[in-house]
């Protein structure tokens, strides 16, 4: 690594907002865009979507209040929300606004309270680039694509970047995000939940059901529970930053 990661260290220097961390990200944000883009292109054509008008404007709803918030920290986004057909209970936010609900969240999401814990929590993931980052850690280290046994097609980033945003259903495995950027977006998820008029302790409440349901699912490790940290501890850490999120509560 030695000079070539110190020139990528200072060319690849980025802030995240709302927490003011920086970020080691070598991926033009632009073209992370365009990967966002065209993943959500091909997830709408193989997997089936839901078109239940109530529970689409309810998405639409809630999806539209957090952009609104989140827009100023992700210039040039494409906000679009689709409500995929899914027993899995997940979610995601690719880059540029691209946002997933599969209808097994919807259970313990409830309510739009619970909804905007989960969009706050994934567009968090994209705002903050967690995916680019994963990508430039990747393309840093240079074994991650070996180590997978993934092999990098099409874009220079194409692959790698299909793992980490977590497209597990073509690929069937998943680049984690870190422990770091998971408390990431969910500090940033809370602050935009406040921001956009959603009282940010309904939070806790909906990681707390979700905790539930991980019991619930006894063995079989679910997808959210391998690549999101322990419930107690999130809860904890969610509940310490509620006074901070208080403060930018707007009643809408
Ligand atoms: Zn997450």
């Amino acid at each position: 690594m030695g000079l070539a990661a110190v020139v990528l260290g200072i060319a690849g220097c980025n802030t995240v907002p709302v927490t003011g961390r920086k970020q080691f990200n070598t991926l033009p944000a632009g073209e992370e865009m365009q990967l966002g883009f065209s993943e959500f292109g091909k997830m709408k054509n193989s997997v089936p979507i839901n078109r239940d008008p109530d529970l689409n404007a309810l998405v639409q709803r809630v999806g539209r209040r957090i952009a609104a918030v989140a827009s100023p920290d992700m210039p040039n986004a494409q906000w679009e929300f689709v409500v995929f057909e899914s027993r899995e209970a997940n979610a995601f936010c690719l880059p540029g606004g691209k946002v997933g609900i599969y209808t097994g969240i919807l259970p313990i999401t409830r309510d739009e309270n619970g909804l905007a814990t989960v969009m706050g929590h994934e567009v968090a993931h994209a705002v903050a680039r967690h995916g680019g980052e994963r990508i430039s850690q990747a393309n840093a280290i240079n074994t991650v694509g070996a180590g997978l046994g993934i092999a990098v097609s099409g874009s220079q980033y194409g692959a790698l970047a299909t793992a980490a945003y977590g497209m597990t259903a073509q690929l069937g495995v998943a680049l984690p995000h870190s422990r770091k950027q998971e408390s990431e977006a969910d500090e940033i998820g809370l602050v935009y939940m406040a921001r956009a008029g959603f009282p940010p302790a309904t939070a806790v409440e909906f990681w707390q059901r979700f905790a539930q349901y991980n019991r619930q699912q006894g063995k079989s490790t679910p997808w959210f529970l391998r690549t999101h940290p322990l419930d107690d501890q999130r809860i904890a850490d969610l509940q310490k930053l509620l006074p901070k999120a208080q403060v930018q509560f707007k009643n809408p």
